[in-house]
């Protein structure tokens, strides 16, 4: 059967982005170096201005809002969900959570089941690639 080349849709868009960000989630280094920190900071707050669909990166915008509001607040109540301060991405499991749960707070608005982030890394693991030569690598001790 030939690939449809209609354009895509802004479910699978979704899905496609979520693929992008659960994985990079399961690959991150498990100390990551400063930069990384930065990065993955920097690259949310550029999702939340570039996604290509304006309704989505607005309401993403929201949430991040929400989740950076106040950093002396240890938690904020949104949506119903507890959820602990802005991008953390000090480790492969604390960036991972976080995304689970910024998934979640969408999830909920949209009316879609909320995921157990407990089973994130049977979800999502890292990326099949020999001599692990796929991974990231992450701060020695000394960046
Ligand atoms: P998706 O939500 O795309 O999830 C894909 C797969 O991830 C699921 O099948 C499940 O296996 C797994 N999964 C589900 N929840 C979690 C979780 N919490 N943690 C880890 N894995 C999980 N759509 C709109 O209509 N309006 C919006 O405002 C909107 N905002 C969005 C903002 C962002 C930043 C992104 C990336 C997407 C947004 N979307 C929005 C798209 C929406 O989130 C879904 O991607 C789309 O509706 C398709 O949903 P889906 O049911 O196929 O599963």
């Amino acid at each position: 059967v030939a690939k449809s080349s209609a354009p895509v849709t802004k479910e699978e868009l979704g899905r496609c982005t979520w693929t992008l960000l659960h994985t990079l989630g399961a690959q991150f280094p498990d100390c990551p170096t400063r930069q990384q920190k930065k990065d993955v900071k920097e690259l949310m707050a550029i999702l939340s201005r570039l996604y290509p669909c304006k309704d989505c990166a607005d309401h993403f915008k929201e949430v991040l809002r929400i989740l950076t509001a106040n950093v002396t607040q240890s938690t904020f109540f949104f949506l119903g969900i507890m959820i602990a301060n802005p991008v953390q991405a000090g480790s492969q499991a604390e960036f991972s959570q976080w995304l689970c749960h910024v998934h979640n707070v969408v999830n909920r608005s949209l009316g879609k089941p909320i995921f157990p982030c407990q089973r994130i890394d049977a979800r999502w693991g890292k990326l099949e690639c020999q001599d692990r030569a796929c991974d990231l690598q992450g701060s020695t001790g000394f960046s």
